[in-house]
């Protein structure tokens, strides 16, 4: 959920993924965020795409439009969830949430046509 969160707002790859989830406490070593990218990427959420970066290979992983839909659906869950247990006034960030997925809809379909 918060890699396709991730893969939504920009392409991303390996290591940032894993300095990012360490920002949020998780310790997550490549042996694990490979796997969980390959799944991603065999259930059509991702896709990938080598880019050569400082004369290395990168695997860059985006968002696919059905990536974007289970995202959207996992939010609406989150919603429910967090609605119920902080009460009616989480509701009052879901319009935010629409307009700002949106965004991201816009932006992928931009980055895919590329
Ligand atoms: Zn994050």
């Amino acid at each position: 959920m918060h890699i396709l969160h991730h893969a939504a707002e920009h392409p991303i790859y390996g290591n940032e993924m894993i300095l990012e989830l360490g920002r949020h406490g998780y310790d997550i070593s490549p042996g694990t965020i490979y796997p969980i990218f390959h799944g991603l990427e065999k259930a059509g959420y991702l896709t990938s795409r080598k880019e050569v970066a400082q004369g290395k290979v990168r695997k860059n992983y985006v968002i696919t439009p059905a990536g974007h839909k289970a995202l959207i659906r996992l939010k609406g869950q989150i919603h429910e969830l967090t609605s119920e247990v902080l009460g009616e006034d989480a509701l009052i960030g879901k319009k935010a949430a629409k307009v700002s997925s949106s965004k991201h809809l816009r932006r992928t379909a931009n980055s895919l046509r590329k």
